[in-house]
């Protein structure tokens, strides 16, 4: 049986551990104390490392951990990080084979230019590309690509279960309620959500079907979201592309 545990770093940061009885993969160390501690308690053999981007909070823990589990650490072609065994884009399928599992690597730049996700089949790792309620912010890529990145990730089954990088839910659905308050889907999310920080648990995984319902960024098509958009750049919106360039500017001055 095949679990997935968040290992909370930094201020708000989850570093995934997929693991068994026996073995483990870790997605976006970015430190490698809670990892190692993880994986002691639980007598867990990591045997690989799924990287997204090369932003320190997501690598700052792969030496540590190469230097004492040599795991295969998977990371974008396009970046250069420092420990990647095996460099991946696009297309590229990665066979765990210890958990029976192929995983697609996804091509999703736009936080940053070499940015990937993982899919298993069921499960999407997905860094700082779609977060819960939310999206990455655009430190490298433009609207445009950032656009379709999430649009490719929107394709997926409804079903599949969001693991991102950051615990940004709650802030993301505060604006998100600036932009689609009258998304009744919306409103129920936030006192669950709520709930469950007050609770002290993660909001995640979260799955594509409610971030379709809820999640602005992938919603750039709905009606009050064009409005939203026209009301940030005074002018109708020509395309998608514009409402979530419209929104995304919005969220960074939020
Ligand atoms: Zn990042
Ligand atoms: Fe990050």
């Amino acid at each position: 049986m095949l679990t997935v545990t968040p290992l909370p770093a930094f201020d708000d940061n989850y570093i995934w551990a997929l693991h068994d009885a026996r073995d483990a993969v870790l997605v976006d160390p970015g430190v490698a104390e809670p990892c190692i501690e993880f994986l002691e308690r639980h007598g867990l053999e990591l045997f690989a490392i799924l990287v997204t981007h090369h932003h320190g909070d997501h690598v700052g823990g792969l030496a540590a951990l190469a230097a004492r589990c040599h795991p295969r650490i998977y990371g974008p072609r396009q970046e250069s990080i420092p420990g990647i065994t095996d460099a991946v884009a696009d297309g590229d399928v990665i066979a765990l084979a210890r958990f029976g599992l192929q995983v697609r690597v996804i091509g999703t730049p736009g936080h940053t230019l070499g940015h990937v996700a993982y899919y298993d089949g069921s499960r999407l790792f997905c860094g700082d590309t779609l977060f819960a309620c939310g999206c990455g912010r655009l430190f490298e890529g433009t609207p445009a690509m950032m656009s379709e990145s999430l649009s490719k990730l929107a394709q997926l089954p409804d079903d599949t279960e969001i693991f991102c990088a950051h615990e940004y839910t709650i802030s993301n659905i505060r604006f998100a309620r600036t932009v689609d308050g009258e998304n009744a889907a919306l409103l129920e999310r936030e006192k669950r959500e709520q709930a469950r920080r007050a609770a002290g648990l993660p909001t995640l995984p979260s799955t594509l079907a409610l971030e379709k319902a809820t999640n602005p960024f992938l919603r750039c098509r709905e009606p009050a979201l064009i409005v939203a958009a026209e009301a940030g750049l005074k002018r109708r919106p020509a395309n998608a592309v514009e409402v979530f360039a419209a929104l995304r500017q919005a969220k960074d001055a939020f």
